[in-house]
């Protein structure tokens, strides 16, 4: 019979379990569960490959963010719908049989919710998530639904072996700033201690209604919105092979804020 789990321990108030890639798929559906493939630092590595299809992580939850194989785009997933965000801006629906290095889901519960009456700078709004949230909660998912305004975007271009590690392919992003869009943010926040197991404090991606505008979130204007917060005290990890949890909490926090940096924290 194939081991399940690799590793299972506490990081703080989290509850951490790795998984192999069979257990990942005998995992069962759960709530106020982060459930995430692959691990940022495999990542900043350059493994983009992974080994987990979109559909097997949308088994376990409808919302979420990450990206997808070869690295070809900023991955928004919202209503169990998955989109990609290319280097040119271009959203495109990604199909569930495509391979995901990084993704982290939930299986959303709006827990706490809150209209949101702006304008809030990206600080201003994470300081309300910070209040919003409840105290005990290690981690939490998050979904606002608004009005945006001065959103500064970015996506990373699709990569070809031998890769590249991140922060080579981060040098070259695409930047671009929208005005105003009505959409979602979509994301995490994370605690410091799992730095490089994820990326800690808010990571957050954006997808317009229309579905024209997306990406990697550096800044935004919050106009006015509703926001929703579910509260994650577990995080289920699919571990490719070769691939450890390593020692979270001791990643280079400056080196993960300058890949993934913008907004208050180093989401
Ligand atoms: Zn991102």
């Amino acid at each position: 019979m194939a081991r399940d789990i690799i590793d299972d321990r506490f990081i703080g108030a989290l509850h951490v379990r790795a998984l192999t890639r069979a257990g990942f798929d005998h995992d069962p559906v759960a709530e106020h569960t982060a459930i995430q493939a692959g691990t940022l630092e495999a990542l900043m590595a350059g493994g983009y490959e992974g080994d987990t299809t979109l559909d097997e992580v949308m088994r376990l939850g409808n919302l979420g963010i990450g990206t997808i194989q070869q690295l070809d785009g900023e991955l928004v997933i919202l209503d169990g719908t998955a989109w990609s965000v290319g280097s040119d801006g271009n959203v495109r629906e990604v199909h569930g049989s495509t391979l995901t290095p990084f993704a982290v889901v939930t299986n959303f519960v709006a827990d706490v919710t809150r209209t949101i009456q702006g304008p809030l700078s990206f600080e201003k709004l994470t300081q309300i998530l910070d209040g919003a949230a409840p105290p005990d909660a290690p981690v939490i998912a998050i979904r606002i639904d608004g009005e945006f305004a001065d959103l500064r975007l970015r996506s990373v271009e699709k990569q070809e072996p031998p890769y590249k590690p991140l922060r080579e392919v981060v040098a070259h992003q695409t930047e671009w700033s929208i005005a105003s869009a009505t959409g979602t943010l979509v994301g995490f926040r994370f605690p410091d201690a799992t730095a490089g197991l994820e990326v800690p404090g808010y990571h957050l991606h954006f997808l317009s209604d229309d579905r024209n505008v997306g990406g990697h979130v550096m800044a935004a204007t919050l106009v006015e919105g509703q926001l929703a917060i579910d509260p994650c005290h577990e995080l289920h990890v699919e571990l490719p092979d070769g691939v450890s949890l390593g020692t979270p909490g001791s990643a280079d926090r400056a080196e993960i804020a300058r890949l993934e940096g913008g907004g208050a924290s180093a989401g």
